[in-house]
């Protein structure tokens, strides 16, 4: 049985002023999530995947950026019509988020419980003595030893890993339904990396958690993942279930993006493939398919209109013009080059 919807991403669009004009960052976002899953958004810097996310925190600075246009729904609410001070109260206790680095995301003249504690006083009006029952509880569950003592301690005093397991306490201290984690192992080294997944797994299982994990990382999708939007220059170019996008991958900057995985089972000496040319610039995007300069697979409709998204079936859908039954000529030469 399908899981119920808790989150619905609508048309979004995000834009910033520069002093070079303005930045088209997000371009029509659309995708839910469900209770209990983990969706990976993937692609590289500048996608969009940032800022998507973000958006749903309500954190795009005021001055510089603006949602122009689209709906993110939470449990039926549209946050984008909420006031700041509705938001203050949903983020932390509602949707948590977590950042790349701990180092400027945490305040290292504060100590830890304190910063633990924050969330709880604000959000669940706690006395002092019951937040630092439930923050020693949290720490516990994150995998901290010693939690009374580490809550007096201060930021430098931790490992990298450990720093990470303390923004997923303060994220995660109020129980909140959606986590979203925005390249939280980018920092580490594969072995503490490894047991960051591990706890993230570990917390939904145990709590039910959603989570949205913002990753460049494929290896990091397929250890933690159910679903994957792709995003490439602002736009969601395919979604599906893991499996679908790593067996199935339809859209060729989806194919480039694991083509230019490093994989153990081939010879050691055969090099990496890349995707030549670089994203179009965002103050001007293309008006057609904008991977179209880089895409070897390009029609002449691909840089004049926009491809259409369509499902290739149920849960999976792909934003490309080679699904158009009038590619099928094309089809079977880039299922063959890619294998
Ligand atoms: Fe390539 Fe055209 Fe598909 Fe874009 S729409 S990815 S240019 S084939």
């Amino acid at each position: 049985m399908e899981k119920k919807k808790l989150l619905e991403v609508e048309g979004l669009h995000v834009s910033f002023q520069t002093h070079g004009g303005t930045v088209q960052a997000v371009r029509g976002v659309s995708f839910s999530l469900h209770e209990g899953e983990t969706l990976a958004v993937v692609g590289e810097s500048g996608c969009g995947k940032s800022v998507t996310a973000r958006s749903i925190m309500r954190l795009i600075p005021e001055h510089i950026g603006r949602i122009t246009e689209g709906h993110i729904r939470f449990q039926g609410k549209d946050l984008t019509a909420l006031t700041e001070k509705q938001m203050r109260e949903l983020r932390g206790s509602q949707i948590s988020m977590i950042f790349q680095d701990s180092m400027t995301a945490l305040n290292p003249t504060i100590t830890i419980g304190e910063q633990i504690m924050e969330g709880i006083i604000r959000h669940q009006k706690l006395s002092r003595q019951e937040a630092k029952v439930q923050a020693i509880e949290t720490l516990k569950l994150v995998g901290i030893a010693n939690p009374e003592s580490r809550l007096r301690q201060y930021l430098h005093q931790f490992s990298g890993g450990m720093r990470q397991r303390i923004m997923i306490a303060i994220a995660f201290v109020c129980r909140p339904k959606i986590l979203i984690a925005d390249e939280p192992t980018t920092a580490l080294d594969v072995t503490i990396q490894a047991q960051i997944l591990d706890l993230f797994k570990r917390l939904q299982e145990q709590t039910g958690v959603s989570i949205i994990m913002i990753t460049h990382d494929l290896g990091v999708v397929a250890k933690i993942a159910n679903r994957v939007n792709v995003m490439y220059a602002g736009q969601v170019v395919e979604s599906g279930a893991v499996r679908d996008i790593f067996y199935q991958p339809q859209h060729p900057y989806t194919r480039g993006l694991l083509g230019s995985m490093p994989r153990l089972d081939l010879e050691r000496d055969i090099p990496l493939k890349s995707i030549p040319g670089t994203p179009p610039d965002l103050f001007a995007p293309p008006q057609g398919c904008a991977f179209a300069a880089r895409c070897e697979y390009a029609l002449e409709v691909c840089g004049r209109y926009q491809p259409e998204t369509t499902a290739v079936h149920d849960r999976h859908q792909v934003a490309c013009w080679l699904q158009d039954p009038r590619a099928k000529n094309i089809r079977p030469q880039m299922d063959e080059a890619i294998g």
